[in-house]
């Protein structure tokens, strides 16, 4: 079953009846549960998107021996996928293939893709646009560089797409260029931004901001840029608990989302850790998996922090992301 967005019924709603766009923006198993009577909501339509292009083959060039896969193991801890889950995998692999008499490259292949899938697979990789409760509130966090304007406007463009009113806060105040920076994706996306007033205004005087102008707009999505620079996690912790505490005054937070670069590999993870403890992450974007072989960090921090990766980056346009889906990534990495 496909997800299932749901905003409160506006002017705006025809635009999201549109026919000419897909129905299916993944394959996921989330049920809408609108808490606000049905008749006020409607379904919202999103663009399909594929994560195809971005995604590498690790395991093409090996041979694979059920005698031996010592190479395959190598394999899954490069890429990222952690000593002990790469010995797991290979183990359940080796069990399987052993029940089912596998013999072949292309038999042992399929094994692998299916239990990579098995492994990779979380349930609440819906991005939680579903209660009806707008605004919707996104707050994007992670360190610099990782890609968070650039998801900000990828995502704001495909919801713009599927007939949301998007409105974007400039929380990340220090530099001006920053600001440029999302001016420019929330153009091309077609939504509304909300400006610091001046270099260097407190993000979170940013962020109360943007909900207001949402709320008087009546948008239905909120989507706040941070800054990625933290001295310290103290400062952090801060800066990010006052952001949280002035939105919450207004609306609900429906998602913080932590971009990754996926290249960064384990280092990604520490990075992840830090967050997740000060900055109640609910979901993970995993950028960049177009230019890395170390996919298997998905795998690693969906288990150590129990945080499911609902987006994933693969490359620079703003049609380069798609909802993290396991069967597809097993698949391109095993093929
Ligand atoms: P921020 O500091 O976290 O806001 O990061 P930016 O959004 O400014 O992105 C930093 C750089 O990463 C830019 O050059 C982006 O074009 C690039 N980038 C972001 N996402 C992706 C991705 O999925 N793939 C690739 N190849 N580059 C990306
Ligand atoms: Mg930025």
């Amino acid at each position: 079953m496909a997800f299932q967005f749901w905003k409160r019924k506006n002017k705006e709603a025809e635009i999201a009846a549109d026919s000419s766009v897909a129905i299916d923006a993944t394959s996921g198993t989330i049920t809408p549960s609108p808490s606000v009577s049905s008749s006020e909501l409607v379904a919202v339509e999103l663009p399909k998107r594929s994560a195809k292009k971005g995604i590498r083959s690790l395991f093409s060039k090996i041979k694979f021996d059920p005698e031996n896969l010592d190479e395959l193991e190598d394999t899954l801890i490069q890429s990222d996928f952690g000593v002990d889950a790469s010995s797991a995998i290979v183990a359940d692999v080796k069990a399987r293939a052993k029940k089912s008499g596998a013999k072949t490259d292309k038999d042992l292949k399929e094994i692998l893709a299916a239990v990579l899938e098995e492994n990779l697979e979380n349930p609440n990789k819906a991005l939680n646009l579903s209660d009806g409760k707008t605004p919707y509130v996104l707050l994007v966090v992670g360190v610099n560089g990782v890609g968070k304007t650039t998801t900000i406007g990828k995502l704001s463009n495909w919801l713009v797409q599927g007939g949301f009113k998007v409105v974007i806060g400039a929380a990340d105040t220090f530099r001006a260029a920053a600001v440029d920076q999302v001016a420019t994706w929330a153009e091309r996306a077609g939504a509304i931004l909300v400006r610091p007033k001046q270099e260097g205004q407190d993000p979170a005087a940013v962020a109360f901001e943007t909900v207001d102008e949402a709320i008087k707009q009546d948008a239905d999505i909120v989507i706040i840029d941070t800054a990625g620079r933290l001295q310290n996690k103290a400062d952090l912790m801060n800066e990010l608990d006052k952001i949280r505490r002035v939105i919450e005054k207004q609306a609900q937070i429906s998602e913080v989302l932590l971009v990754l670069d996926a290249t960064t590999g384990q280092n990604g993870l520490a990075q992840a850790k830090a967050f997740a403890e000060v900055a109640k992450v609910t979901g993970v974007v995993l950028t960049k998996l177009d230019g890395t072989a170390k996919g298997g960090i998905v795998y690693s921090i969906q288990r150590e922090l129990g945080i499911p990766v609902k987006l994933v980056g693969v490359g620079e346009g703003i049609d380069d992301f798609a909802f993290f889906d396991a069967k597809e990534f097993a698949n391109g990495l095993v093929n």
